[in-house]
């Protein structure tokens, strides 16, 4: 994709705080944090999100969660943290290449929307 902000960012064409890198996944903090640790984690390849999933994406999108929990052991966040996939715009996706939001070090609420 060439007109991808995320594909930029696995490409190096923008740079970001990259904080995990592998062969499948890409890990990086979040330009505008919402909690005291905000990391999305990207597959390489290209899903513009939840609803484009293919049968053929299905281990990358599960290695995320991996990934997640990696990055949530690594940054202390031993009181919890929350994963998200935001998907179309009542959920307010802004970046249509899939990615999981992994936030924690505060206390969150629930349900996640109240304005
Ligand atoms: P969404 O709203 O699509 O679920 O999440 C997109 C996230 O990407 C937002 O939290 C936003 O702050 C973050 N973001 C947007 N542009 C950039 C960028 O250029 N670099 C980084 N590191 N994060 C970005
Ligand atoms: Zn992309």
């Amino acid at each position: 994709m060439t007109d991808c902000l995320f594909c930029k960012i696995v490409d190096k064409q923008i740079k970001a705080d990259i904080v995990h890198e592998d062969e499948r996944a890409l890990a990086f903090r979040d330009i505008r944090p919402a909690a005291p640790t905000h990391v999305l984690v990207i597959p390489r390849q290209h899903i513009t999100s939840i609803d484009e999933i293919g049968s053929e994406h299905e281990a990358d999108v599960g290695y995320l969660l991996r990934i997640a929990s990696q990055i949530a052991a690594r940054e202390g966040l031993t009181g919890g943290y929350r994963t998200v996939f935001n998907c179309g715009p009542d959920a307010g996706q802004s970046v249509f290449h899939i990615h999981l939001h992994v936030l924690g070090g505060r206390a969150m609420g629930w349900p996640p929307f109240p304005r």
